[in-house]
């Protein structure tokens, strides 16, 4: 194993902006892990509304963690997420999940909970890692920050069509207004708010092409690991 300190980029920014998808490509071009920090709090959203609690309910929430073992698993490339042993990942997509996963990330334990996992998996391997707060809480000393981000519009666009492609059902003003409703949670809550982090570099998706938007990204990891 090598004994260089494994690479890392952050990339933070608003839902539907285009994260995960440029993160997987650029991963799997470059041989580095991606990781999906969002589906760790939406497995705890799904956790909680399994067990017949309110996302937004913090002592039932905090209540639970102790009875919560995460795991995330890398079977071909593929992030998994089990929940004492069993594996959600197919579980945690629904617009229901997605209003859990913000309720539940404002709660401050939860952050608590899921830190030690999130640095523990940069610390092993090469890593693009998604999220709201990598490259300002998790990873502070990410080589690379990136902060993604589109018009509302936009991102509800990419998100409806995405939903529709797996077969659920929504409309694309209902996919607007949790966007909306999201959006402000990410950005308006006391712990770890969403936000760019100081010394990362700000990418505007809106108007572009999946393939623009890979195409930018991954001239600025080149540059980066070239000096
Ligand atoms: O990225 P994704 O939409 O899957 O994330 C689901 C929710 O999890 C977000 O709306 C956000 O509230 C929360 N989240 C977070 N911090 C992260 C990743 C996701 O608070 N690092």
């Amino acid at each position: 194993m090598s004994m260089t300190k494994p690479f890392s980029v952050a990339i933070d920014g608003p839902s539907g902006a285009g994260k995960s998808t440029i993160s997987k490509l650029l991963a799997k071009e470059l041989g580095f892990i991606y990781v999906d920090t969002g589906a760790l709090y939406r497995a705890i959203g799904y956790e909680v509304l399994n067990r017949g609690g309110k996302p937004n309910d913090s002592d039932f929430v905090e209540g639970i963690l102790p009875e919560i073992n995460l795991e995330l698993k890398y079977i071909e490339d593929m992030q998994c997420v089990l929940i004492n042993g069993e594996d959600v990942t197919g579980l945690i997509r629904t617009p229901e999940v997605s209003m859990a996963a913000s309720s539940v990330s404002a709660i401050p334990a939860v952050r608590r909970f899921l830190f030690d996992l999130q640095r523990e998996t940069a610390q092993k391997s090469d890593v693009i890692m998604d999220g709201r707060d990598i490259g300002t809480v998790v990873l502070p000393g990410a080589d690379i920050k990136i902060f993604l981000t589109a018009s509302v519009q936009d991102r509800a666009g990419r998100r409806y069509e995405e939903l529709k492609l797996k077969g659920i059902s929504t409309t694309y003003s209902d996919v607007l207004d949790d966007m909306t409703k999201r959006d402000y949670n990410d950005s308006n809550r006391a712990a770890a708010p969403l936000k760019a982090a100081e010394n990362s570099i700000m990418v505007d998706t809106t108007g572009n092409t999946l393939e623009q938007s890979v195409e930018i990204i991954k001239g600025i990891i080149q540059k980066a690991r070239n000096n």
